[in-house]
């Protein structure tokens, strides 16, 4: 039994570094939206990804989130520890074993007529006798095969809240990693899967995420019908951008929020993120929850200005 309650949103940093401005702009969104519409807020903590990702990472992600002001249901999610749930839901998909690497994978997306950035099929529809052969072919160089589902639709169509209904293809995603034999562990789960595997477990039925994930929602959405889950509706809201129009990162100086606490409290960090969605003067996320109207927020990424 799930001990999270439907209906939930949800904010799902993943645990690589600390938060900056963009990815606060984002947070204190979901959680606007979330309780806006009456709804539980969970966190996550995307930590699938073990190489990346940290535990200190993930309580100093949680610390800022909540020096902000910004309340969570809890229990906190930790994605880690959902290894048992997400291999029911490989067992429930119709997947199969990919043999390819990253450079297989490149030649065949250059090939004419192939679509870019979807994998080319190349593993699909092998016999058995060619994957066994594939098989021990890897199996020799220290290698496991990855998982990919088998995917029955070519696109699906979702409900963003700003976009309206979005079409979009539907890969053959990538749900397991293939990984080492050597390692004590097997290859780590995908992101695509453990995001709509979690999002089902959770009662999440409401997405609010940086747009530049508008791409993989159609992917996300066939995953959930395909696991018997509700279709959530996305809200992709625009990113914060550097100087030079791409999204912002480190590079663009002082942007995480541990250092821009050495120059301002944590109510002009408050302040500066209403302001960005429109909001002079909201000095509480409290204050910003009572003033903040969805249909207004500017389609456009917000340019970030040091100050
Ligand atoms: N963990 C992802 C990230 O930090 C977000 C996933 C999602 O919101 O669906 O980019």
């Amino acid at each position: 039994m799930s001990t999270f309650l439907a209906p939930a949103g949800r904010y799902a940093p993943s645990p690589s570094g600390d938060l900056h401005f963009g990815n606060l702009r984002t947070a204190v969104l979901a959680w606007l939206f979330a309780r806006q519409t009456g709804r539980h807020f969970y966190l996550r903590v995307e930590d699938i990804d073990s190489e990346r990702s940290s535990a200190e990472s993930a309580q100093r992600q949680i610390a800022d989130l909540e020096a902000l002001g910004l309340d969570f249901d809890p229990p906190v999610l930790y994605q880690h520890e959902r290894g048992t749930a997400y291999a029911q839901a490989l067992d429930q998909l119709d997947t199969y074993e990919c043999y390819c690497t990253r450079r297989d994978i490149r030649e065949a997306a250059s090939a004419p007529h192939a679509q870019p950035g979807m994998y080319p099929g190349t593993c699909r529809d092998l016999t058995e006798k060619q994957r066994a052969l594939r098989r021990s072919e890897l199996a020799a160089q220290g290698r496991l095969p990855a998982i990919r589902l088998r995917a029955h639709a070519t696109e699906w169509t979702v409900q963003d809240y700003y976009r309206g209904e979005f079409t979009g293809p539907v890969d053959d995603v990538i749900l397991k990693r293939g990984g080492r034999t050597d390692q004590a562990q097997a290859g780590d789960w995908a992101y695509n899967l453990a995001v709509v595997v979690d999002d089902g477990y959770q009662g999440v039925d409401q997405v609010v995420r940086g747009d530049d994930l508008l791409a993989s929602a159609p992917a996300q959405a066939y995953l959930a019908d395909q696991l018997g889950l509700v279709q959530p509706i996305y809200i992709h809201v625009p990113l914060v951008v550097g100087p030079e129009g791409r999204r912002l990162a480190k590079r663009d100086g002082a942007v995480t929020l541990r250092e821009l606490l050495a120059e301002q409290t944590a109510g002009e960090v408050v302040a500066d993120i209403a302001g960005s969605l429109g909001y002079a003067g909201v000095s509480s996320v409290a204050e910003l929850l009572e003033r903040f109207d969805p249909s207004l927020l500017s389609h456009d990424p917000w340019m970030w200005t040091h100050h």
